[in-house]
């Protein structure tokens, strides 16, 4: 004879619709304990319910929704039985776990409102009880956008608002007979990630890079199946990590902890913005020589297409691009090796810098000079003026050129292994890719590819690279 299933019944109150359809949770739990007489099976332990307050987010909740994950991981249940999927949670990264541990734990789900049972080892079941939790994030992402009505009011509290952001969960009040969302704490485990994505994104990481790591690891999006950009965009640029609440165009301090420092947000900014010096979009590039190599043929710049390195129209030339990269890290390393360069290049940029600096202040002083030669009467206020908006605009591009020049110049992280192949070697081995591809720039005039036809089928003999020289 087959074991009895063990049940647990969940019965919760949170459409308004239930009360007027007169679902109220005792009419839902007396559907469940029927449907649990009706299949023969034996009730595990008294019902999960969260009454009280309309929301997932009454203390009740967490504590019943606790239990029923505790329940189901250690194996004391068989089966769960709602009257609809969006009883059990409206939290999508909880949702999605949840899902997990039914299946893992081989815990089905009995919906009474279509008198199905859902096996989580059915990729159909499953998927459709995915969506049902997707549907219900949304219901409730509007829900508390009505919740915070007062928008003004709550950003002057420094109070968070729109959807729930990875790595916070949201403390709720009532307040005047209604639901007021008032703080978010941190999820350690979730904030974790946070912290390593924005990290990630500001140190120059590749986020194709970083979305194949994520995918390895089995880590999920919220609300998702697989990572995005715009989901590492999203995530990275976000001024709630660092406390930030905007408003209007306004910042407020949140009244929230932060989970990234301030300095860590603007730097993922910033990157992701592309304003680095090279005006290249960090993060756009997932390998060392797209668009920096040219076709021998053609001209045109060289892009990845399936493992391969190949020019726009794929028809002139192509070579694997491990191949290549491995040709071109041993070449640029070796060069890099000889100590005269890097000393040389970095030499370069800092009198680019101190002349720079120079000019700004002579420009400053050329003004002044107007400026005193009008109060002792000698020019009139138009010729002031006049002086004013022409020196103006140098200053401020001399200002940028000092600043462009004195930013450390991709070759800086060599700094310390001058003449030394294997220190050299190792540094490489360090830095992001972002910062390998500034090194190739910074080091070739350009790396071109040549046919097998023009040059044999040896890699060495097919790749040219024009080296930088002292100017
Ligand atoms: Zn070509």
């Amino acid at each position: 004879m087959k074991a009895q299933l063990r049940a647990g019944v969940v019965a919760r109150e949170s459409h308004p619709e239930d009360e007027e359809e007169g679902r109220s949770i005792p009419k839902q739990a007396k559907r469940c304990f029927a449907a649990v007489d009706e299949k023969g099976w034996a009730i595990a332990t008294s019902p999960y319910s969260y009454n009280g307050s309309a929301s997932e987010f009454a203390a009740r909740f967490h504590d019943e929704w606790k239990r029923l994950r505790e329940d189901v991981v250690a194996g004391r249940l068989d089966v769960i039985v709602c009257y609809r999927a969006d009883r059990l949670t409206r939290e999508q990264e909880a949702w999605h776990g949840f899902l997990k541990d039914c299946q893992r734990c081989n815990v089905k789900i009995y919906i009474t409102a279509n008198k199905r049972l859902y096996d989580l080892s059915i990729t159909s079941d499953k998927t459709e009880l995915w969506r049902a939790g997707q549907a219900a994030a949304e219901y409730t992402s509007t829900m508390s956008d009505t919740v915070t009505d007062g928008h003004a009011e709550a950003a002057e509290l420094g109070r968070p608002s729109g959807m729930k952001p990875l790595g916070y969960e949201r403390v709720y009040k009532e307040e005047k007979g209604k639901l007021k969302l008032v703080t978010q704490k941190i999820v350690e485990d979730d904030a974790e990630l946070v912290r390593e994505i924005v990290r990630r994104v500001g140190n120059g990481d590749v986020i194709a890079n970083m979305i194949r790591d994520l995918e390895e690891r089995g880590i999920k999006p919220p609300r998702a199946e697989h990572w995005g950009y715009g989901t590492i965009r999203a995530i990275a640029s976000n001024p709630m990590y660092a406390a930030i609440r905007k408003y209007r165009g306004q910042e407020y301090k949140g009244n929230w902890p932060e989970i990234v420092t301030r300095k860590e947000w603007e730097k993922a900014c910033e990157v992701l913005a592309g304003r680095k010096r090279s005006g290249e979009r960090i993060g756009r590039f997932a390998s060392l020589l797209s668009a920096i190599m040219r076709c021998a043929e053609c001209d045109a710049p060289i892009r990845v297409h399936r493992e391969s390195y190949a020019c726009k129209a794929q028809t002139c030339v192509k070579a694997p691009v491990a191949a290549v990269d491995k040709e071109i890290v041993r070449d640029v390393v070796a060069w890099l090796s000889e100590s005269d360069r890097i000393g040389w290049f970095l030499q370069a940029d800092e009198a680019a810098a101190n002349a720079a600096r120079r000019e700004v202040t002579e420009l400053h002083e050329r003004l002044e000079a107007a400026v005193i030669a009008y109060s002792h009467g000698n020019i009139d206020i138009e010729d002031l003026s006049a002086v004013r908006r022409k020196v103006g605009p140098m200053i401020k591009a001399a200002e940028k050129r000092a600043a462009e020049a004195a930013t450390p110049p991709a070759l800086r992280v060599f700094e310390g292994t001058f003449g030394n192949f294997a220190a050299v070697w190792a540094r490489w081995q360090e830095i992001s890719l972002a910062a390998r591809r500034e090194t190739v720039k910074a080091v070739t005039e350009s790396v071109v590819l040549h046919t097998t036809r023009a040059k044999g089928r040896d890699l060495q003999d097919r790749i040219e690279i024009t080296w930088k020289e002292a100017r």
